[in-house]
Formats: structure tokens, C-alpha cells, sequence
């Protein structure tokens, strides 16, 4: 299968020859034939499918084909959880359309939205946005979306982990009734099809991996290790392994900026990337990643969500996530394009109930190891950690919307219903 056989025009296929592509990947030969067609799309794809390309040149080219209004009104949303996601996805529409009559531009919260208004102004054809500056400047008139034709809701799974099932709700009134509507998810959820059935018409399902399971070509490994004897266990991986590039997940911000400082005390150059950290520092933290000057990222879940990080070879997860389907996403990381890659997890007593549900989600047992000087404590409790204080996580102005509504006490009973913890 070619590019050239999926119906795509010259232009884009200029556009995918400069970006050095050859061959569709799975989720863009299955999404892009049905999408030029008009249909609705509900694909189940993790980050690093390739599922960018799989919305965004068919966009692309139904808006080309389309006519153009002179004032240039919003004709596609895409809409994403996270502010990293969203400029990496109008990063992708801009390299895409580069030989299109087409504007795009990214809005998202945590900066001055006055140059975002501006450029709104000028007119844009296509607008990447996450949910809350979205709803803000369409409140102050600054947006209309009366003439979306295409709606895109990305990373649906991750958007009601955060809670925006009410702003969705908001956005989706805003917009024309009659549209083209695509769906992406890693997961699925009896909410997240909840959400596809009000939302799509008639979807064509496209898979690119079987839900739920995680990618082979990863070598998964479990240490079981005392809590305190984590730090030291991922400086020793890490120096001894030589390890040049390595995402590790930890639960809570706090957790993320203790352990990059010992890190970097340790001689290994880091940077934290969560929640609390300004866009420009995460920017700058995602560059010096990529480009190899910062050996170690630390990062939370939701920080980590969507970071376009090609060919990571290694990603270890500090503490293992309360929320199975977690597990998925970080280790969706690595292993991308069918190179192979490495997922260690540190598991502590507490977290033994955790690693239960994981292998009960993903459907196999994970090798164990002990590394010698950081055996697990035997008289440590098994009972699991406490999550966020306590109290269920309400991320929007304490609205009381199913993903915050569930429990966070109790053992390996059911992760789905398991909330992030809010340190995170
Ligand atoms: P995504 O899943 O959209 O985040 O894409 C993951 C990575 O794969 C990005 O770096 C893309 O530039 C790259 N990519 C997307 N489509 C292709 C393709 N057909 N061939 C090679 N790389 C691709």
C-alpha cells in the first residue's frame, strides 16, 4: 500500500514525500479511505500510530476541495486534551498543508490569548485547540464555530480523565448539528463509547492495535523493590545501562521534582515536565529531550500524554499507575514505528494491587526481577497507596461528572473506576 493508492491529492502527497514517509501506517490506511468519503470515524489509536496523519490529511483535503469563504470562518476543529498535544498537532497541519490554500493556527490556555485572537481575525480554515481557551473565546465572541464542517475529538479517553465531558458537551452545541465527525481513543471505556454515541453518526470503526493490549515489540519487566531503594535503582539502570534517552513516570509533581533533582545530583541531566511548569519551561524540557542535551524526563500522566517523542528506548515507570489504562499510555512511548523499546516498572509492596489489575487489563503476566541491594522490604505493607488525600479528583470548577465521581480507596477490585491522583 502507497499513499498514492489512498486517493490523496498532489499537494499532500508533496507534503508526506517532505516529511519522508513512504508507507501509510496501519491507522491511516484504515481511517484515511473512509474519512475522504465523508464518513464518521471512531478509530482506536495510541500517540505514535500515526494518527495525526491519519485525521489530518483527509482533513486537509476535503477542506481544499471545499470552497473557501474570503473572511476564512473555523471549517475543522480538532479538539485535544493537552496544550503539548495541540501544538504538536497544528505543527503537523501546518507541515501537511504546506502546498494548500489553507490557515491554521492553535489555541490553547496558560498564555495571553491576545495574539490567539488576532490571529483568529485574520481567519483560520483549520483550529487546533484545547476545551477551556476554546470556550472562553468563543464566550467573548472573539470565535464562532457556525461553520465547522469537520470535528475532530482527539484523545478522547484522556479528555475524560481531565474532565472535560462537560466542556465537550458545551463545545458540541456550538457547532453545526450536520458535520463530519472523527473519534480517536487508545482506550475504551463504557463512558468513552457513551460519549462516540452522542457525538458520531453511523461510525465506521478502525482499529490500529486491539484494544487494550500493549504493544510486542516492548519488552515489559517488573522490579520488585523497596520504596525507599527506588531512586537509587533508576540512577544504577540508568548510569550502568548507559542509557542516553529515558522517560520515567511518577505519580505526583512532587515525586517528579524530587527525584529530577537527584538525579541531576547525581550526575545525570534531567528535567521535570508536569502540571505546574509554565509552557515555556515544558517546551524547553521536551526540546532539550529531544535534541539529547536532557537525558531524563520526569513526568507526570497527564503532562506525558500526546509528547510526540519518536524512538524512545527506554521508559520507566517510578510507580506503577493506580489507573490500568495508564500503564498502556506510558508504555505506548516506546517501542514507536517498530523499533523496540524497553518498559520497566518499580513496584513496591503497596502497589501490588496496581500490578494485579495491569496484567488482569493487558492480558499477561510481566517478568519479575530483583536487583541485589534493592530487594523489596518483606514486613512492608501491602496495603495500597493513598491517592491525592484522600478525596476524588473534580478538575473543573467541582462539577460532579462520572470520570471524578468514583472511589480511590480499595484494593485491585475494578482500575476503571480508580481515579488519577491530583498531585499528578
Ligand atoms: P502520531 O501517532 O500522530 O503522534 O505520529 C507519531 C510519529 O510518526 C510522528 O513523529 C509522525 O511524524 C510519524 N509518522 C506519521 N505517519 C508516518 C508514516 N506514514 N511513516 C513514517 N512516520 C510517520
Amino acid at each position: 500500500m502507497s499513499f498514492n493508492s489512498l486517493g490523496l491529492s498532489d499537494a499532500l502527497l508533496k507534503a508526506i514525500n517532505k516529511k519522508g514517509y513512504d508507507t501509510p501506517s496501519p491507522i491511516q490506511e484504515k481511517a484515511i479511505p473512509p474519512i475522504l468519503e465523508g464518513k464518521d470515524v471512531l478509530a482506536s489509536a495510541q500517540t505514535g500510530t500515526g494518527k495525526t496523519a491519519g485525521f489530518t490529511l483527509p482533513l486537509l483535503q476535503i477542506l481544499s476541495e471545499g470552497t473557501t469563504k474570503r473572511h476564512r470562518p473555523v471549517r475543522a476543529l480538532i479538539l485535544t486534551p493537552t496544550r503539548e498535544l495541540a501544538a504538536q498537532i497544528f505543527e503537523n497541519v501546518k507541515e501537511y498543508s504546506e502546498f494548500l490554500d489553507i490557515k491554521s493556527a492553535v489555541i490553547f490556555g496558560g498564555v495571553n490569548q491576545r495574539p490567539q485572537a488576532a490571529t483568529l481575525k485574520r481567519g483560520v480554515d483549520v483550529l487546533v485547540a484545547t476545551p477551556g481557551r476554546l470556550l472562553d473565546l468563543c464566550n467573548q465572541n472573539i470565535l464562532s464555530l457556525a461553520s465547522v464542517e469537520i470535528f475532530v475529538l482527539d484523545e478522547a479517553d484522556r479528555m475524560l480523565d481531565m474532565g472535560f465531558v462537560r466542556d465537550i458537551e458545551r463545545i458540541i452545541k456550538l457547532i453545526p448539528k450536520k458535520r463530519q465527525n472523527l473519534m480517536f481513543s487508545a482506550t475504551f471505556s463504557k463512558d468513552i463509547k457513551k460519549l462516540a454515541n452522542g457525538i458520531l453518526t453511523y461510525p465506521v470503526s478502525v482499529e490500529a492495535t486491539p484494544e487494550n493490549t500493549t504493544v510486542e515489540v516492548i519488552q515489559q519487566k517488573v522490579f520488585r523493590v523497596a520504596k525507599g531503594k527506588k531512586t537509587g535503582l533508576v540512577i544504577k539502570l540508568i548510569s550502568e545501562g548507559n542509557w542516553q534517552q529515558v522517560l520515567v513516570f511518577t505519580r505526583t509533581k512532587h515525586g517528579a521534582n524530587n527525584l529530577t533533582k537527584k538525579l541531576i545530583s547525581s550526575g545525570i541531566t534531567a528535567a521535570a515536565i508536569h502540571g505546574n511548569k509554565s509552557q515555556g519551561a515544558r517546551t524547553k524540557a521536551l526540546a532539550g529531550f529531544k535534541d539529547g542535551s536532557i537525558r531524563v524526563m520526569v513526568a507526570t500522566d497527564i503532562a506525558a500524554r500526546g509528547l510526540d517523542i519518536p524512538l524512545l528506548p527506554h521508559v520507566i515507570n517510578f510507580e506503577i499507575p493506580n489507573i490500568s489504562e495508564d500503564y498502556v499510555h506510558r508504555i505506548g512511548r516506546t517501542g514507536r514505528a517498530g523499533a523496540s523499546g524497553e518498559a520497566i516498572s518499580l513496584v513496591s509492596a503497596d502497589e501490588t494491587s496496581f500490578l494485579a489489575d495491569i496484567q488482569k487489563l493487558i492480558g499477561m503476566k510481566i517478568p519479575v526481577e530483583i536487583v541485589e541491594g534493592f530487594e523489596p522490604d518483606p514486613n512492608a505493607s501491602t496495603e495500597p497507596i493513598k491517592q491525592g488525600g484522600g478525596r476524588s479528583r473534580s478538575p473543573r470548577g467541582g462539577g460532579s461528572n462520572k470520570s471524578s465521581k468514583s472511589s480511590t480507596k480499595g484494593g485491585s477490585s475494578n482500575s476503571g473506576r480508580r481515579t488519577r491522583d491530583r498531585r499528578n
